[in-house]
């Protein structure tokens, strides 16, 4: 069962075509990789998909219904490079996503300390954010991001610019997200999907090249996929 369908996603922006009229469904409870080099159109897949960029043309159907503003009440999103306000604590900070969620002052504050857990500051729940390190920044952002509880959570490249530890416990945290909703994530990098995904969706050039189970792509081409469908463009990866 699918909790999200794309049917002839096109993007055209003023001078180019970002998005060349993919189709695609993200199964429900998986966690599904976006995976495409620098400009193959995965920022703009997930802002659509976000409600935040209007398609050229093509649907956008979730949980059987074509989307609206309502969409974003089920619909979590952390973009590429997040902006945080940095002079509040990372309590402060939930605090306030969570009114402008919808949810009350103690509904908030209960969710911001449930959250901090999760994602694992607890710690430094009452330190500010500039002070946080580049891993912990992403943590607070996948918080800030599933604050309301929404069924689909949007990553776009969550641990690209992260050191390996960042990137572990990123990568760790999604493993046990993913038992309670499901994840699409963009990466450029096929081991980050490797690690948490059950599913693939390869996109190059706006169109999408593969999809599927890591399992079958891995069958189907009985080597790794980045040997075949990513040798041409190796260098770009
Ligand atoms: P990256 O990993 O570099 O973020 P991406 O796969 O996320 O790449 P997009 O950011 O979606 O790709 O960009 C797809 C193409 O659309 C690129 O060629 C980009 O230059 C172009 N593009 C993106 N946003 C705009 C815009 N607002 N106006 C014009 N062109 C744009």
């Amino acid at each position: 069962m699918s909790i999200l369908s794309v049917t002839g996603l096109r993007k055209e922006y003023k001078n180019m075509t970002a998005v060349r009229g993919v189709d695609f469904s993200l199964p429900e409870g998986k966690c599904i990789a976006l995976i495409g080099p620098n400009g193959a159109g995965k920022t703009t897949i997930l802002r659509i998909l976000a409600g935040l960029l209007k398609q050229t043309d093509g649907a956008v159907t979730f949980s059987g219904k074509e989307t609206n503003a309502d969409i974003r009440k089920f619909i979590g999103y952390l973009p590429q490079y997040p902006v945080f306000p940095s002079w509040m604590t990372a309590r402060e900070f939930l605090l306030f996503s969570g009114e402008i969620a919808g949810l009350t002052k103690e509904e908030a504050a209960r969710r911001a300390e449930d959250l901090a857990e999760q994602v694992g500051i607890t710690n430094a729940l009452d330190k500010r954010i500039s002070d946080f390190s580049g891993g912990m920044k992403q943590r607070l952002g996948i918080a800030q991001a599933i604050i309301h509880s929404p069924q689909l959570l949007l990553l776009d490249e969550p641990v690209s610019s992260l050191d390996p530890i960042g990137r572990r416990d990123v990568l760790t945290l999604l493993e046990r997200l993913k038992k309670e909703m499901t994840i699409l994530f963009s990466t450029h990098i096929l081991n980050d999907a490797e690690e948490v995904c059950d599913e693939l969706l390869l996109l190059h050039d706006g169109e999408i090249n593969e999809a599927g189970s890591m399992e079958a792509l891995r069958e189907k081409y009985q080597t790794s996929v980045i040997e075949v469908e990513f040798q041409e463009n190796r260098q770009r990866y």
